[in-house]
């Protein structure tokens, strides 16, 4: 088996460095970033939506470790940094166990934070947009306290994210804990499920099947996407820098969903036709990061334009699609 070529480190700069949820889509692509600075990888996951295809690249290399470990059970381990990210991201997936997402938010954060405070590890939260709820200020800074529905079908996510960013700074203001806290915004690229009914694998598969491409209500809702290289870089810029305190990692390219769909349908050239369904409940309408903070603080700002990302990630669409059709014929 060969390896990408990572690069060397000596013992002094090369840092074991523990990431959750190591295995999902963003996971693995930060696992590629660490790996190749020449890093010790443990991936965490219980490949609840990850899978072990993302970093098989990986798996036998001297440098890394995959570990089938539920986050909701406490881990000794000893490492320098955590990035916590292990929790399902796609409405439809943190909505199928709603308790378990709590769970996995909350228990599992607090088995980190006591990780990382026993180890004096430092450590990044993934936390979430969904902070801001349904926001009613516009764009949103990480002033903003939000508007989220505690016993809406979205709860289950939002508040576990909201009471994890809690949970960080109480471990940072009563142990010392070293937290960092993103606040990330809707991302997409190549490693994103397939069938994870997020609006962007939704419309790809949608147009590339020439089937009709679904808008949730009325399609004036507006989402900022990033693709998945630029928040991995905001990621480590984060952890590097010595801001503590919640910092937006977002794109604030904003587009309405409806105006989406007919980007992807008119880059794909197919003949999918545009439906309404019914809305979704409690779907914030509008969302654009205010990305002030992590400029100033950890200079970092997304580079790829959507056009950019928007055609790897349907190739990757793709080539996904060719291997399911294969597997299906044999
Ligand atoms: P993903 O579903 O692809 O990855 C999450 C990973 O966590 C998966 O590999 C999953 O198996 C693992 N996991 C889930 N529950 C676990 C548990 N109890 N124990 C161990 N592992 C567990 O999602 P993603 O898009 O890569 O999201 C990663 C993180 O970023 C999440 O914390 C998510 O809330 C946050 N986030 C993502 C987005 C986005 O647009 N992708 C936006 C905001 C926040
Ligand atoms: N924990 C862990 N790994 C460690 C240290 C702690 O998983 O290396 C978990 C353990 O489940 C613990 C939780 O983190 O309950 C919180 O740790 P803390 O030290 O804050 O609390 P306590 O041990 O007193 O419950
Ligand atoms: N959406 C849509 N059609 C789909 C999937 C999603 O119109 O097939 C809409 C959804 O209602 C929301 C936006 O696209 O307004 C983004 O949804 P997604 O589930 O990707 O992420 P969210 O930002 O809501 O977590």
């Amino acid at each position: 088996k060969t390896y990408p070529e990572v690069n060397f480190l000596n013992y002094k700069d090369r840092k074991k460095i523990l990431v959750t949820g190591g295995a999902g889509f963003v996971g693995s692509h930060l696992v590629d970033k660490l790996m190749l600075q020449g890093h010790e990888i443990t991936v965490m996951d219980n490949f609840f939506t990850g899978r072990k295809r993302n970093v098989e690249h990986w798996i036998g290399h001297e440098n890394f470790e995959l570990l089938n470990h539920d986050v909701v059970e406490p881990l000794y381990i000893e490492v320098d940094e955590i990035y916590h990210l292990a929790s399902p991201a796609s409405p439809p997936h943190y909505m199928f166990n709603p308790i378990k997402t709590i769970k996995t938010n909350t228990i599992g954060t607090i088995n980190m934070l006591g990780l990382a405070k026993r180890v004096k590890a430092k450590i990044l939260f993934a936390s979430t947009s969904e902070v801001y709820g349904d926001p009613e200020k516009h764009p949103q800074d990480e002033g903003y306290w939000g508007h989220v529905n505690p016993i809406g079908p979205r709860a289950c996510y939002d508040e576990a994210k909201r009471v994890a960013e809690t949970m960080c700074y109480a471990y940072q203001k009563q142990e010392n804990v070293d937290v960092r806290v993103a606040r990330i915004f809707n991302t997409y690229g190549p490693r994103m499920h397939m069938n994870d009914g997020r609006v962007v694998s939704n419309f790809i598969l949608q147009a590339l099947q020439g089937i009709p491409m679904t808008v949730y209500g009325s399609g004036e809702q507006t989402r900022s996407f990033q693709y998945v290289t630029d928040l991995v870089d905001g990621l480590v810029a984060l952890m590097a820098s010595n801001y503590t305190k919640p910092t937006n990692i977002g794109n604030p390219d904003e587009h309405r969903i409806i105006e989406f769909a007919t980007i992807i349908k008119n880059l794909l050239g197919g003949s999918s036709e545009i439906v309404n369904k019914p809305p979704v409940e409690d779907d914030p309408q509008k969302r654009k990061p205010d990305i002030t903070t992590a400029k100033k603080h950890i200079h970092w700002q997304p580079k790829v334009p959507l056009m950019v990302g928007i055609n790897k990630t349907i190739e990757y669409f793709r080539s996904e699609l060719r291997r399911s059709k294969h597997s299906e014929r044999n």
